[in-house]
């Protein structure tokens, strides 16, 4: 059942209460605002229109807003997106093309909104991984229920997930293509066409590994 709260006089509000506009027959008939605004919309019509001939059209990006905003025809043209955008998740890989998530679960766990599923497995008998890291046999974000807040990247010791693709989440008509498995995230890449990540890494089994063994000796 819902829970009523006591209801406390407009007075006790921390809040600006806004009268409702009188009704008058001249804002009811909406004339006058109807024009105003179609004032406004030819106003810009006009300036692009004759800019467009002029060839004086500012640039986008550098304008000034008190220019105004100069509309572009997106997505054929499309405003650079700040060097800090987080755009749609990728995961980065090592030297062998193998993904460098060590499914250590901080991303998902650091994530407020839940979106991020990892079922961690172990390297195959052989693998010098084995016994010193994991990976993610599965690993799904669901960037609908993301919010962007880039805490799985800032979470990572790894440096194994990114948000710099400069790709925003397109819109799709269902809600299962949101849904991006290792392999989506794999198939990013950063802006510069890179899938690495910009970190170099130390390699289990190289002999400048600064980890452990499993045993706890020193490698
Ligand atoms: S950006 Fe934030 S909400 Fe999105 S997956 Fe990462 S931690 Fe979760
Ligand atoms: S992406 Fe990073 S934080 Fe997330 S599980 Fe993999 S290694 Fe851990």
């Amino acid at each position: 059942m819902a829970r009523a709260f006591p209801k406390k006089p407009a007075s006790q509000l921390n809040a600006t209460v806004v009268d409702y506009a009188e009704k008058t027959a001249g804002n009811q008939a909406y004339i006058p605002e109807i024009i105003k605004g179609l004032g406004v919309s030819m106003s810009h019509f006009f300036k692009n229109t004759k800019e467009m001939l002029r060839g004086s059209r500012p640039d986008p990006v550098t304008e000034r807003l008190e220019d105004g905003i100069t509309t572009i025809s997106y997505p054929e043209q499309k405003r650079p997106y700040p060097d800090r955008f987080r755009g749609v998740h990728r995961l980065t890989t090592r030297d062998d093309g193998s993904v460098r998530c060590v499914a250590c679960l901080c991303c998902s766990t650091a994530c407020p909104a839940q979106c991020i599923s990892i079922q961690a497995g172990e390297y195959p008998e052989g693998d010098k991984r084995r016994g010193y890291e994991k990976y993610p046999v599965k690993f799904v974000i669901d960037e609908l229920r993301c919010i962007f807040c880039g805490y799985c990247v800032e979470a990572c010791p790894c440096d194994a997930i990114r948000m710099d693709t400069g790709v925003h989440a397109v819109p799709y008509d269902s809600r299962d293509q949101f849904i991006y498995d290792k392999d989506i995230l794999l198939s990013f890449k950063n802006k510069d066409g890179q899938k690495k990540s910009e970190n170099p890494r130390h390699e289990p089994g190289d002999p400048s590994f600064p980890g452990v063994t499993r045993l706890g000796d020193h490698h």
